[in-house]
């Protein structure tokens, strides 16, 4: 399977968990652990909205998807599809689209701001999470 090197793969392997990560692998965007049940449970009818957030919490912990407070009131997961890249989102206020803007470490345009924070606070950073609010294109013209 075309999983990262470096992550965990000991865990049992349960048939919840094997959907789950099916699922979340071939979605693109961010589902709500209620959206994540209801798309589930068509191929798993007797899963539990309780598996599936013990199922979400583990994979979160082990790295292979990441969990996101977009501040719409619930907790939104998607899967690292690329382990060397940055994953921005830019977050529409008004219709609540999210888009991906995703750039490897090394053209990541904020790699400088990052290497001064890094100095400046002799802290070494592993990962960021940064999300930019604002209005997408269709709701901009929508305002004019
Ligand atoms: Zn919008
Ligand atoms: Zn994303």
């Amino acid at each position: 399977m075309p999983f990262g090197k470096g992550r965990c793969w000991r865990f049992r392997r349960t048939q919840a968990r094997e959907a789950l990560i099916k699922l979340l692998s071939r979605t693109k965007g961010h589902l709500s652990a209620e959206e994540i049940f209801w798309e589930l449970k068509k191929v798993l009818p007797g899963v539990g909205l309780a598996t599936v957030y013990r199922t979400l919490d583990l994979l979160t912990e082990i790295g292979l998807i990441k969990r996101y407070d977009f501040k719409d009131g619930k907790a939104r997961y998607e899967f690292i599809h690329n382990d060397n890249a940055e994953h921005y989102h830019l977050i529409c206020k008004n219709c609540g689209k999210i888009i991906d803007y995703e750039v490897t470490l090394e053209e990541d345009p904020l790699k400088d701001f990052k290497n001064s924070i890094q100095k400046k606070f002799n802290f070494k950073i592993e990962s960021s999470d940064l999300q930019f609010y604002g209005l997408c294109e269709n709701c901009q013209k929508l305002e004019k």
